[in-house]
């Protein structure tokens, strides 16, 4: 049977930014992935904003990691070629009583260590954008947009680099995985052929079923409150020019589930619009859009009330995998080596959903150091 020293389950932004952090030339290294090709999850469906970290409690790894994580994405794209714009968001109040709300936001995000975020007053929010529609807002100059795929592409050829063959296997679903003497055999299905392989560390970033791949192994997963949660969120595109270039957020909706930013603009690097993404809990995966139009637009219309609802077409959607369910306060992202549980050289990313995309190049960082201290 096939060794190599590491094998990484999962070919999105997070697994691709921790192989080509942990590539080296003398470590044989496959990343494992069941789709044709990389970044076909949801590294392909998201809204490709480099966010700040101003949502996440104070200390969390969403925090620590998004706030690191942002310049690292900026000078990849510098250094690199990749699209990206950095161009600014506002959060926006369009009442009095949230006005309360941008406050708080303001302070968790200057505890997180964003330096340059400060209030605004709606003249300066029209002399950035004339169309939107609010009394203040938080303005962060440093959240962006970036071009997701071509940093996937950047990961992925840094990551080849260091190796002989091509470390990227596709249309290869890890179907099991058995402690062995050696470390861990993973059993592959691709079409109808069966292949397992021996490694002595194992990365589980599988994003949506990184829940289900800790299971493999023999991790209660209900106990150790590992189960994911999909939770589904639509795009529309606008028709016609863009009303505004900038980032636009509404307050964010507490009350309903924890960690929706609210329906916002989507500019893409190519200077198209989108809305969204919104967000409801399903349990298949399913892209097709199936929101109602008229809520969607509902949520759009108090920062932008010159949208038309015959001008929002169907576009696209991501499923989000949530660590909590739709009544359930905040989780963090899941990053540990599983020794403690029996399990030494395997490595969970569980619940890794917004700002995972900013955070890839933090948390590759991070699972790079605790790869070396395994190895
Ligand atoms: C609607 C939405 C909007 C978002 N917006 C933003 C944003 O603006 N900014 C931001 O920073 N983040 C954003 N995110 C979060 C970001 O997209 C994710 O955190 C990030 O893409 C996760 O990357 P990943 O590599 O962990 O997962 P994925 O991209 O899903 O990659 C996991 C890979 O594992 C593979 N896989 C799964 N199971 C197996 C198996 N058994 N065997 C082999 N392969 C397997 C899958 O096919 C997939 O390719 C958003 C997410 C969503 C859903």
């Amino acid at each position: 049977m096939e060794k190599v020293d590491i094998v990484i389950i999962g070919a999105g932004a997070v697994g691709l930014a921790i192989g080509s952090e942990i590539a080296r030339e003398d470590r044989e290294i496959y990343i494992l992935e069941k789709e044709t090709s990389y970044g076909k999850g949801t590294s392909s469906r998201n809204s490709e904003v480099i966010h700040a970290g101003l949502y996440y409690p104070n200390d969390s790894l969403k925090a620590r990691l998004c706030v690191d994580g942002n310049p690292m994405v900026y000078s990849i794209c510098k250094e690199n070629n990749v699209a990206y714009k950095r161009i600014g968001k506002m959060i926006v109040a369009t009442k009095k009583e949230e006005e309360k709300q941008l406050e708080k936001l303001l302070q968790q995000g200057r505890e997180n260590g964003i330096k340059n975020l400060k209030i605004i007053g709606k003249d300066k929010i029209h002399s950035f954008e004339p169309q939107v529609n609010a009394i203040s807002a938080i303005y962060s100059p440093s959240t962006g947009i970036v071009d997701a795929h071509g940093l996937m592409d950047f990961f992925y050829r840094k990551m080849c680099q260091y190796s002989r063959i091509d470390p990227l296997v596709c249309d290869t679903e890890v179907i099991n995985i058995d402690r062995s003497e050696y470390g861990y055999t993973i059993r592959t299905r691709s079409g109808s052929e069966l292949f397992s392989l021996k490694t002595e560390l194992v990365i589980n970033a599988a994003g949506l079923y990184a829940d289900r791949v800790a299971g493999m192994v023999g991790i209660d997963i209900d106990k150790e409150q590992y189960r994911i949660h999909w939770c589904k969120g639509d795009y529309y595109s606008l028709i016609g020019k863009p009303p505004v270039k900038m980032l636009i957020y509404p307050s964010p909706p507490m009350k309903e589930y924890q960690g929706w930013l609210g329906v916002h603009t989507v500019p893409d690097i190519m200077g198209r619009l989108r809305f969204g993404p919104n967000a409801y809990y399903v349990d298949k995966i399913d892209y097709k859009v199936e929101s109602n139009l008229d809520k969607f637009w509902r949520d759009i219309i108090p920062y932008l009330p010159f949208v038309k609802k015959e001008n929002l077409k169907p576009d696209m959607s991501g499923i989000r995998p949530k660590l909590n369910g739709p009544t359930e306060p905040f989780r963090d992202f899941i990053i540990r080596h599983e020794e403690d549980k029996g399990f030494p050289g395997f490595i969970n990313l569980i619940g890794i959903e917004s700002p995972g995309l900013t955070c890839a190049p933090a948390i590759a960082k991070m699972v790079g150091k605790i790869v070396d201290k395994i190895l």
